[in-house]
Formats: structure tokens, C-alpha cells, sequence
């Protein structure tokens, strides 16, 4: 595949992306260590806290909660807030009661899919004479 030309999102310069990187290679190179930095300062203080983190490293909580969310700084007690109510979680990027809620939420929605094909269904089956009441008063 023919490399493409792209604005870094880092730092904007052009560079040519061969396997859809955002980053051009410096950028990259320098996130990569920031990256490997903040695991190394996790691994060796495992009892640290975020702003500790961002404070010592320079990285910025959301590169830190990136590595988290990907499962990079396991075994740290490390909060960072649930992305719906901004409760303390450390892993995953929902608590617990959100994570059900949401769960919830999709099951509803599929729930009413299901239900307004059902009734779809229902409809095309049964062609009523009398044409009274329901569903036409539009
Ligand atoms: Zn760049
Ligand atoms: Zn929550």
C-alpha cells in the first residue's frame, strides 16, 4: 500500500503515513516515551496517584488513562473518573453502576427494536374493514 500524506495530529507538520499512523514519526517517538516513562515511574511507585504522575512524567491524564483503559498500568491503585458520573473507577472506562446502567440502556433499545418489529409484523398481517380508532388520528 502507497503511503499517504497527513497532518500530524500532534504537532500538524505533513509526513507520510504508511499504516494509517496519526503521528508523524518524532511525534510518535516522543509519545512512545512518554508513554514507556509513565509506565516506569507506575511500576516503580506503584502506590502513586494521577496528579503524581503528571506531575513527574509531564504526561498528560488522558495519556495516562489511555494506558489504563488499554490495560498498560495494571496492579497500580490508580483512580481515574468513570466517563458518566465521574465516580472513581481503575479499569474499564465505566463504573460498575454505569457499566449495568448502559448495559440496561442497550438491552431497552434493543428490547423496543424487537418490539416495534414485532408490532410491524403485526400489522401487515391483519387488514382491518372497519376503519376506526387507533393509531389514526394523524
Ligand atoms: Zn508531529
Ligand atoms: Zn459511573
Amino acid at each position: 500500500m502507497a503511503a499517504k500524506l497527513r497532518n500530524c495530529i500532534s504537532c500538524g507538520k505533513i509526513f507520510s503515513s504508511l499504516y494509517g499512523e496519526k503521528m508523524c514519526p518524532s511525534c510518535k517517538e516522543a509519545q512512545d516515551r512518554l508513554e514507556n516513562s509513565v509506565i516506569d515511574y507506575v511500576r516503580a511507585n506503584p502506590k502513586t496517584r494521577m496528579p503524581e504522575i503528571v506531575k513527574e512524567t509531564g504526561a498528560t491524564d488522558l495519556v495516562i488513562r489511555r494506558l489504563m483503559e488499554a490495560g498498560r498500568l495494571v496492579g497500580v491503585n490508580l483512580k481515574y473518573p468513570c466517563k458518566k458520573c465521574g465516580k472513581d473507577i481503575n479499569r474499564g472506562q465505566f463504573c460498575e453502576s454505569c457499566a449495568k446502567e448502559i448495559e440496561a440502556e442497550v438491552q431497552n433499545v434493543s428490547d423496543k427494536a424487537a418490539a416495534a418489529r414485532a408490532a410491524a409484523e403485526r400489522g401487515r398481517g391483519i387488514h382491518s374493514k372497519d376503519s376506526g380508532g387507533r393509531g389514526k388520528g394523524k
